[in-house]
């Protein structure tokens, strides 16, 4: 049985401009973790606030296992949704006290040993008697997510809760995110614009384009079979090969740019290479720039009929003007 299940949500906020979210259906499972991922603007957080309760959609249902909480004649307040959240900025109480922040919520310290695994896994036992503003965000952050564990939701929404922390933070706050998340077993629905945080930790990604859902599956189904240029292009720069100059069976779809279909590869995936293998495309080009990105070099190869970027390490001696044979290295 699914946990959430949405079908078919739509909200349009005024009447001139499109809806922010458009006819979208998803669900989760019980102790999934599915990631809403999107450019900017693309309706993420519209969808974590119907679900809270925080938004009423204009049409759709929503339902936490068999209890409507939505639909055209129901609607259930937040506050009895048992969905916990975590937005971006933390949000915690400032003349709260840490303890006194984790334990604000509903039934919180009902399970003092609950309590006490979640304060251990995060890491935040030393802080207990300290405010808000005596904290660093990393630590601000892992006391939200506690604090809203801490009342055991059915399910956690979080919207962009690493967002504002620097690289080391982020990776340091999101271990230890995992760890609580597997180990209360919560069900989870992680909104982001940043595709390698989602891919990491995802069991599923829900792919938003302009209220539209654009694509739903496995993180190893998006990046190897994106249905779209958009999808694709959330990993980074693709190369969009027409389908033509691609035999054999490697993953396309039309493209809505050109109308015609096209074969996503990736810059990493193509060689430099003496003598190509027959067994996999290669074309010939000439280097028209070198850019030296510190781990590898991206080249812009211009062949007769399109221009490919591909990423080559240091060891391969390149220069702008050269005239090289490229192939494609198989993703699978
Ligand atoms: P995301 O979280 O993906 O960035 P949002 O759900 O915040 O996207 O926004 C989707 C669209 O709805 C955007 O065009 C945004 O400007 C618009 N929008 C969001 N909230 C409101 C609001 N309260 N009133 C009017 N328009 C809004
Ligand atoms: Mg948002």
């Amino acid at each position: 049985m699914n946990l959430l299940t949405i079908q078919g949500i739509s909200k349009q906020y005024t009447v001139n401009t499109p809806p922010a979210v458009d006819d979208v259906s998803f669900d989760c499972k019980p102790g999934e973790i599915v990631s809403i991922i999107g450019r900017s603007g693309s309706g993420k957080t519209t969808i974590l606030r119907m679900i809270a309760g925080l938004e009423i959609p204009d049409k759709g249902q929503i339902k936490l296992y068999e209890k409507k909480l939505n639909s055209a004649s129901v609607f259930v307040s937040p506050e009895k949704r048992n969905c916990g959240l975590v937005f971006q900025d933390y949000a915690l109480f400032p003349n709260k006290t840490v303890y006194q922040n984790i334990t604000f919520g509903k039934g919180s310290i009902d399970d003092p040993e609950h309590l006490e695994h979640l304060v251990e896994m995060a890491d935040i036992g030393s802080l207990a008697d300290r405010f808000p503003h005596e904290i660093s965000g990393g630590e601000q952050q892992r006391v939200a997510l506690v604090r809203a564990l801490a009342t055991c939701p059915k399910l956690l929404l979080l919207d962009e809760p690493l967002s504002h922390l620097d690289p080391e933070l982020k990776e340091s706050v999101r271990s230890k995110l995992l760890t609580l998340l597997h180990s209360t077993k919560t069900t989870a629905l992680y909104v982001s614009h940043d595709i390698e945080e989602t891919m990491t930790m995802s069991d599923r990604m829900v792919v938003m384009r302009r209220g539209r859902l654009e694509q739903v599956g496995t993180p190893d189904e998006i990046y190897k079979r994106p249905s779209t240029a958009y999808v694709a292009q959330l990993f980074g720069k693709t190369n969009l090969i027409p389908r033509h100059f691609i035999p054999g069976h490697a993953h396309a779809f039309t493209d809505d740019m050109c109308g015609h279909e096209v074969v996503p590869t990736r810059p990493h995936q193509w060689m430099i290479i003496e003598k190509p293998s027959a067994d996999s495309p290669s074309f010939r080009g000439r280097v028209q720039s070198v850019l030296n990105c510190g781990a590898y070099q991206e080249v812009a190869l211009e062949t007769k009929d399109f221009t490919l970027t591909l990423h080559v390490t240091h060891k391969t001696p390149v220069r702008a003007g050269e005239t090289h044979t490229v192939q494609w290295i198989f993703p699978e």
